[in-house]
Parts: C-alpha cells; structure tokens; sequence
C-alpha cells in the first residue's frame, strides 16, 4: 500500500520477503491470526504503522494479512485493527452462544480470568490478601475505609484479572462498539482516569470479586493485554443499595442512551463509505448504484454482521436526524430527561423495529428509484410520513415542554392542574402503551392491503406505497385513539398510570377494556373497525 520500498522489490525479492515475513509471524495473518497459506490465499503486506503516522518504509514494519482482513481492517494501525478484529470475533461468539453482544464476563473468560475467589482476612481496619493460586504469595495489606454518610466500607487494590468476575446482576449491559474509542485511548497509552467498582462478601473468609461499575474501561484493558486492574472493593454491601446508586448515576445511563444514537450515525457514515469502496474496488463509475445491499454484505465477507447493521444505521439515522422530522423534538436522545415525552431507545423499540426491515434487500440500491418505488426510500419517507402524522396528531402545541415529564402522576395526585393535551402526549408516549397502539396501525396497513386483494410480505410493510385513502385511515385513527377517555381519567394515575408495566398489561386493556387484574379501565375493548370510522 503506497510502499516506495515494495514497488522497487523485484518479484524474487518480494517473495522472499513474504516468506521472511511470514515465518516471523508464525504463518498467521496479523489481523485476524487465523493461519495463512499462499497456495490457498489472497495476501496484503503493508505497514503495521502507517507511514503518515511515523512508520518505516522498510521490512521492520511490514507485516502479511489476509487479502480481506487487510481491506476490512477497523483501523489503519495493524495493531489496532488485530485488537479490534479480536473483540468482534469475540463478539461473534457470543452472538451465536447466548444472542447478545459480550459483557466484562465473556471478555474475562477469553483471557482466562474469572478463576479463582480472593482468600482475604481482616484485622481491625486492614484487610490481607495474597494471590497464591497464580504464584504470587506476597501478603498484600490494605487500609479499610468507611463513606461518611452510607457507612459503606472499601478498599483499594490492584487485582490479577483472574481474581475479577462481572456482576451481570447490577451491571446487565453488553459491550458494543464504543468500546473501540476507549481501546485506542489506552493504546496510545493514556491513563485510565476512574477505577473500576467491585464487591466482596467477607462472611467465608474468601470472596469472587465481582465487578458492577467500569466494565468497558476494564475490558479494553483486557483486550490490549494488561493482566491486572485497579479496583475499589466495597466490603459486604447492601446490593440493591448499590443497584440504586448505580442506576441514579445518571452520567453512565446518559453516556449510554447518548451513544445509541450516535452509533446509529457511525453506522450510517460506515455505510456510505463502504459503497464508495465497494464502487471503487470493483471499478464500478461513480453514479453505478445496480448492485445490492446483499451484493454489499456478500462482499465485505469477513464483516456481514457489521454491514448488516450499518444498512439499517443508515435508515434509522436517515428518520431521526431528518431535518423534516417533526417527532425529533419530542424525543429525549440523552436518556434520562424531564423535558421530552419519547425517549430514543423507545422509538427504536417501536417505530424502527416494527416498521424497516430487518434483512438485506436483493433487489439494486437504485432500483425503481426514479418512478418513486425504491423499497427502502418509500420504508424511509413513510416512517418518516408516520411520526410527522403522530407529530401532529399528539404533540405539537399538545405537549408543553415547559410542564416536561417529571413525575407527572405524582403531581396529578397532589392536585396540579396538568392540561388535558399534555396529559394525553404524555400517557400515550409511554413505552409499553405506544408499543401496542403502533401494532394497530401495521394491522390496520396490512387489512388494507388485503382487503385490496394486493398480496404484500408483513415484514416489508412499509416498502408498499400507501395510498392516500390509507393515510386517512391512519390519521382517524389515531384521532379516535387520541379522544379515548382513558387519557385524561385521573383516577388512573396511582393504579394503571402509577408505575411502568410491560407490554402485555397493555395488550391485555386494549384488548379486554381491562387490565390484567380485572380492572375495568376502558369502556369495551379496543374495536379497530370502529376505531376507523369518522
Ligand atoms: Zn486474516
């Protein structure tokens, strides 16, 4: 790639410094470190620095990889891209064991931590520990400290990872992408700035010590190879204490919801750029949009997951960040707001999982585009068309910001006068309430198009253009929807109102007229034909 020093090899040369190269590299590609064989692969030397980040041009840092590791590579420094290549194929794994994405737990475990529990004895204020199953027979001695106001006492200690497991319990969350940005933080050898969380219980006199707070920090850590880890150890702590502390800590919560959408947009620019060089690599001219997303994900092999994931980026982000979308400014993208009635990871639980289709099309990026069919333009503007319609319907000079969304049932109960319209925007956002009312509208999509007689596949609803007479129904719908008594009944605000439920008690009323205990909270049952008149 861009080497003065490879371009003036003659090809025995070259040769030979392949197979130099190769010997030292055990005959495995730098990236993924899956074995390589010239007979069978593709190979790339390049730079394992980049020459514009200070790396020779000379064989000390050249390095072969698989052709398309080289060219999916998730970063221009080699290694980097090994460490990040690592976490997804990690990923990968986890993915297919348990559907998730890998949390400190799964990381540990691939680097053989998580082994053994901590033997520990206290005296007074001091707590002694050793780590003598992995050779380390030094007694260490820490100072136990007390919080002033929760009494909880701690320590702070430096731990081999195979004495750290992952408390799945107050820390649930999976480790995405955003982990790369802190991997390369550290690999350019900038220091980690907060420490880790753990708890031991002292009762046993041995203790797994298990990590709640810092996750990411720690598994980056990992990942680049560091074997032990900086951890403030609270001594016998009330869990749901610590749950709660951890669940107000609203910077991390924040920090989270934040980056959702942010990835979203990541996604979205990965996307774009892949189809450049998509175009470029196979020497397609730059306005030859006649392939498809399958074409895409077929190409980028060693990546389907991801580029799978940057198409539907590329939709999402295109709704949100719509400069027509009027919803947005309803919707709270930092998590834990008081102000905006729908939060982002409401909208993608609702809207963009129920309405884009989830798999890859077949059919050429461009196709239909001119007459106005493209499936996935039409997916994007009537979403679009939707949340401009509920933007309307529900919100727009409905829902007063100023009145937010903090505690609204609590104040119904002591006597303020909440107005009828924000009352309505803001039950009707709710999670488990939106999620079954959206459903309606797909079913309602769907008998149309039957009673059309249009054979359509439900799970690319919104790829069939919607006729007008459908927009109607939509609209009147949700109208209807909107006028029910049950929005503006303040009775409810310390039974059905009072707490979060899930998503079947909601089903449950509107499909009964009743909640699941047997509480009568509408009039009859939810009647969609009905719900369609005027
Ligand atoms: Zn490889």
């Amino acid at each position: 790639m861009g080497s003065l020093y490879l371009s003036r090899l003659s090809s025995e040369e070259r040769n030979d410094l392949i197979k130099t190269l190769l010997k030292n590299q055990n005959y495995k590609c730098f990236i993924c470190e899956e074995p390589i064989d010239l007979n069978i692969h593709s190979i790339d030397i390049d730079h394992v620095i980049p020459l514009k980040l200070g790396g020779k041009d000379d064989p000390s840092n050249f390095a072969i990889t698989h052709y398309s590791c080289n060219r999916s590579k998730q970063d221009a420094d080699l290694r980097i891209a090994r460490i990040l290549n690592k976490f997804n194929k990690i990923t990968e794994k986890t993915l297919e064991t348990k559907g998730q994405a890998p949390n400190l737990g799964d990381i540990l475990k691939e680097y053989n931590g998580a082994n053994y529990r901590l033997k520990f004895k206290i005296e007074g204020e001091v707590i002694k520990y050793s780590f003598s199953e992995i050779g380390d027979n030094k007694i260490y001695e820490a100072r136990i400290y007390e919080d002033n106001l929760s009494g909880f006492k701690y320590f702070f200690g430096v731990f081999p990872i195979e004495y750290l497991y992952h408390d799945e319990r107050i820390n649930p969350r999976s480790i995405g992408k955003n982990i790369f940005k802190l991997i390369k933080e550290f690999f350019l050898k900038r220091p980690q700035l907060h420490i880790s969380l753990g708890y031991i219980f002292s009762q046993s006199g041995s203790s797994e010590i298990k990590i709640f707070d810092g996750q990411h920090k720690a598994a980056a850590q990992i990942l680049l190879n560091v074997r032990e880890l900086p951890v403030r150890i609270f001594l016998n702590p009330n869990l749901d204490i610590l749950l709660t502390a951890n669940t107000n800590a609203g910077t991390t919560l924040r920090q989270i919801a934040f980056d959702k959408s942010v990835q979203r947009h990541l996604g979205s620019q990965l996307y774009i750029e892949r189809v450049e060089r998509y175009k470029k690599e196979r020497g397609l001219p730059e306005d030859d949009y006649n392939f498809s997303e399958a074409d895409l994900v077929k190409y980028f092999k060693g990546e389907s997951k991801e580029m799978k994931k940057y198409i539907l980026d590329s939709i999402r982000d295109w709704i949100t960040h719509n400069p027509e979308n009027k919803l947005k400014e309803f919707i709270d993208f930092g998590g834990r707001g008081k102000e905006k009635p729908l939060s982002y990871s409401t909208i993608e639980k609702t809207f963009y999982s129920f309405f884009i289709y989830r798999d890859t099309l077949h059919t050429p990026i461009n196709y239909r585009l001119e007459e106005g069919e493209n499936p996935r333009e039409l997916e994007k503007q009537q979403i679009l068309k939707l949340m401009n319609i509920i933007a309307e319907e529900i919100y727009i000079g409905k829902f007063d910001p100023d009145i937010g969304t903090y505690r609204i049932e609590h104040r119904i109960q002591k006597g303020e006068n909440i107005p009828e319209d924000h009352l309505i925007a803001y039950r009707m956002s709710k999670e488990e309430i939106i999620y079954n009312w959206l459903k309606y509208i797909a079913q309602i999509i769907k008998n149309y198009f039957i009673m059309q007689g249009k054979p359509i596949d439900e799970n690319k609803l919104f790829q069939y253009n919607f006729p007008e007479p459908l927009w109607d129904k939509i609209k009147i719908f949700i109208k209807n929807l909107k006028n029910l008594p049950i929005w503006v009944n303040k009775e409810l605000s310390n039974t059905v109102f009072g707490g979060k439920q899930n998503y079947e008690y909601w089903q449950t009323i509107f499909e009964t007229g009743k909640t699941p205990q047997g509480f009568q909270v509408l009039p009859k049952p939810i009647n969609l034909m009905e719900m369609l008149q005027e």
